[in-house]
């Protein structure tokens, strides 16, 4: 399977669209609807749209396993906030928001490129 192309409009497209269905529902936004971790750029969603895009592009299944397995791979192996170990403290507090809200983030992915194959 090729990795969805990405430019920088459909990264914005994508951008507005977790916002409309995962900050919408995300514990860490104020309820003024602001965002801390948006405005300081250390939302682990927003800030790693293009990896999470490749890794989720790569998979095809109606389970979510395969999916946290790419995402282990091409995006988690890569990220600083990952221990030596490949422990994560985030992860294990519910504080990446990629990973927390994952299925949802696959939802807005292959909805948006219009699945596989293309
Ligand atoms: S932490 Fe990330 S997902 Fe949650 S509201 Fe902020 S920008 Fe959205
Ligand atoms: S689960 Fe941890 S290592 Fe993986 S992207 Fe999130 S913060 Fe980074």
């Amino acid at each position: 399977m090729k990795p969805y192309h990405l430019d920088a409009e459909i990264l914005r497209q994508l951008e507005d669209r977790f916002r409309e269905k995962i900050c919408a529902v995300c514990i860490d936004r104020k309820t003024d609807g602001t965002c801390d971790h948006d405005k300081q750029g250390t939302c682990t969603l927003m800030q790693k749209i293009p990896e999470a895009v490749e890794a989720i592009s790569l998979v095809d299944s109606p389970y979510m396993e395969p999916y946290i397995a790419s995402l282990r791979k091409r995006v988690c192996q890569n990220c600083l906030l990952r221990g030596v170990n490949g422990d994560c403290g985030p992860r294990d507090t519910d504080r990446c928001m990629l990973d927390s809200y994952l299925p949802l983030v696959v939802e807005v992915i292959e909805d948006h490129f219009g699945g596989h194959g293309h």
